[in-house]
């Protein structure tokens, strides 16, 4: 079978159509440069879901006009104002509802307390442990009992609060190799860390958590956050 080329890199494209998508395409990016604007966010460095929704819902009605010959560009327009309207009818209700807020974008989330892991169902399901751990490195964290709380926002930031050097107690290490000491087996008597709701206790012996009834441990670190 000859395959198609010249179908497949240039069709129907001749200098005028060129011309065209040039124009079609200014023409539709300042389109969405207003579109954007009027939405009335500063900026997109974090998106909730429903904004992300809101860009999904835009892709094609703005990138379309663009190379297509066959679509015009009001049509695309009234897409926008209609996306555009919606967005605004929906923030309204969210300033004036924190329910309707909460369904709309989520809450957000405790995912540590007092220097231990929250323990509930729905972020065991859904929350990567070392991407956690990761983000904790970059934010200068070198164990769980530098800090007080931390939340997932509903933009999926991490917000955290710390102890005072004074009151960091041990904690479990997010570095990767004193993480990687972890194991069933307890040899020397000493502060351990759970591994996986970072509970620590002083033990000497092998044997479950008593606070999430798992078993696996890591010497627990007791360092004061630097700068
Ligand atoms: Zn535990």
């Amino acid at each position: 079978m000859k395959f198609d080329w010249y179908n497949l890199f240039l069709k129907d494209l001749d200098l005028s159509f060129a011309f065209e998508i040039v124009l079609r395409t200014l023409l539709m990016f300042a389109f969405i440069l207003i579109l954007l604007r009027l939405s009335g966010k500063k900026g997109v460095r974090q998106l909730s879901i429903f904004e992300v929704a809101i860009i999904i819902a835009l892709g094609s009605a703005a990138g379309d006009p663009m190379f297509n010959k066959e679509m015009a560009i009001i049509p695309s327009l009234l897409v926008f104002v209609v996306i555009l309207g919606f967005y605004r009818l929906l923030t309204y209700f969210s300033a004036k509802s924190e329910r309707f807020e909460s369904i709309l974008e989520g809450d957000p989330m405790y995912i540590i307390e007092d220097g231990m892991f929250t323990i509930q169902e729905e972020t065991d399901n859904t929350f990567a442990k070392d991407e956690f751990f990761a983000e904790m490195r970059s934010r200068g964290i070198e164990h769980v009992g530098q800090v007080r709380s931390a939340i997932l926002e509903t933009n999926g930031q991490v917000s955290f609060l710390f102890f005072s050097d004074e009151k960091v107690r041990p904690g479990l290490p997010v570095l990767p190799k004193p993480y990687n000491k972890r194991s069933r087996l307890i040899e020397k008597e000493g502060d351990h860390a759970c591994t996986f709701c970072a509970k620590v206790s002083n033990r000497n012996h092998s044997g479950k958590c008593d606070r999430c009834q798992h078993d696996e441990w890591v010497p627990a670190i007791h360092t004061t956050r630097i700068g």
